[in-house]
């Protein structure tokens, strides 16, 4: 029998397995498990935006829109990066609406890369980064960061990864898996260095709408001279409890954009137009709702935090997004034994620090974005846990 196995391209022998799945598959056939793992909103959609696009089912709209996306929906994109961060996007040549956040690093990723040009990714990052350099034919370079500065990357850590190969500076504050969000004067480190070194920044800032603690999202390109050299990604799925209508966008100066959508018209088309019918209600009457999710987020943030200082584990606060990464190399278990033991005897779902790069070894990520009693269930049946190793 042929061993279609070798008939795979060696770029996609070449993306790492995922490191979350495997522990997903196993707890998918255990009774009675409460997942932390999960990095997606636990509410539905609000019902406006659900209703909006129900409506537009109604009126008939049902084709391919233009490839960029509805001109409404990226002039409400547009009107929002205008209100939120006071900073112009022209809807027509600097916005691209996109299948989720992660069809935009994709495109990014492609537009800009040739072979062997180098992307510095802080590490621990969001898992698909690795795989979307890879896929370009770039080569990804994980910077390591640590829990003595909250995993915080400085110019200074990123300085000794740099190369003349180097083209990309991606980012994604505030962070998936550690909940780390970078201050103004911290981003503008990294702005200096990106300009010293010319180089691309690509921030991913899905999580910007889910800061606590009275901290206010900067957006990356809003800072001195960065706005040209600068990709934001931003989309639906987390502050709008979006995941399943896969709707994204970017934004960056015309060059960048056009040549992600030349990608774009050739591959996807355009993003989901029901979805994007419901990207617009969202973002002219969605911010009531969303509020009120960034606020119970909140709620959890505190519970899951002071749970976890209780234990003793090593923690920091998280100051955005929805997860918290405890230190749990003091029980003398690898991240994977951790979390295999974990789900085995307490049935409690995690995911293995590691699986966000190896800086990432020796911590696991919970996520909040359950409910209150599940999560103080949660807290006491691996409290129960770490009491019995
Ligand atoms: N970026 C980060 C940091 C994420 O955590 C996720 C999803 O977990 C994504 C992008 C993917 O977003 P989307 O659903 O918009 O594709």
């Amino acid at each position: 029998m042929k061993d279609w196995q070798k008939t795979l391209s060696q770029t996609v022998n070449q993306v790492p397995p995922s490191g979350i799945r495997r522990f997903f598959d196993v707890a998918a056939k255990m009774e009675d498990v409460i997942t932390l793992g999960i990095g997606e909103p636990d509410f539905v959609t609000p019902w406006h935006i659900r209703e909006s696009c129900v409506y537009g089912l109604e009126k008939g709209y049902t084709s391919y829109s233009s490839n960029k996306g509805m001109l409404p929906l990226r002039q409400e994109i547009s009107n929002l990066y205008k209100r939120e961060y006071k900073i112009e996007y022209d809807p027509e040549t600097e916005i691209i609406v996109t299948v989720g956040v992660s069809e935009a690093v994709d495109l990014a990723m492609r537009a800009v890369l040739d072979p062997g040009d180098e992307v510095l990714i802080p590490e621990p990052c969001y898992v698909s980064y690795k795989s979307c350099v890879i896929l370009a034919g770039g080569t990804a370079v994980p910077v390591p960061t640590g829990i003595d500065n909250e995993f915080r990357v400085t110019a200074a850590d990123l300085e000794k990864y740099v190369t003349p190969k180097t083209k990309v500076l991606l980012i994604g504050y505030p962070n998936n898996p550690t909940g780390t969000v970078l201050t103004k004067t911290e981003m503008e480190g990294l702005a200096a260095f990106a300009k010293k070194h010319d180089l691309i920044v690509m921030s991913d800032e899905i999580y910007g709408d889910l800061t606590y603690g009275g901290l206010e999202h900067i957006c990356f390109s809003t800072l001195p001279d960065m706005k040209d050299r600068t990709i934001v990604f931003n989309g639906f799925s987390k502050a709008y409890a979006m995941t399943g209508w896969r709707l994204g966008y970017a934004l960056a100066n015309p060059v960048f954009i056009e040549a992600m959508n030349k990608i774009h018209q050739y591959t996807m088309l355009c993003a989901p137009i029901t979805a994007q019918l419901a990207g617009i209600e969202a973002l002219q009457n969605g911010e009531v709702n969303m509020k009120k999710m960034v606020q119970e987020y909140d709620r959890r943030r505190h519970l899951i935090y002071e749970g976890f200082c209780r234990m003793g584990l090593e923690t920091f606060e998280p100051k955005g997004a929805f997860y918290i990464f405890p230190k749990i190399s003091s029980t003398g278990l690898s991240s994977e034994e951790f979390v295999e033991q974990l789900l085995q005897r307490e049935h409690v779902a995690v995911i293995p620090g590691n699986a966000f790069g190896a800086s990432g070894e020796g911590f696991i990520r919970c996520s909040y974005a359950t409910s209150i009693d599940k999560i103080a269930a949660a807290l006491k049946r691996i409290e129960n846990f770490l009491q019995h190793i």
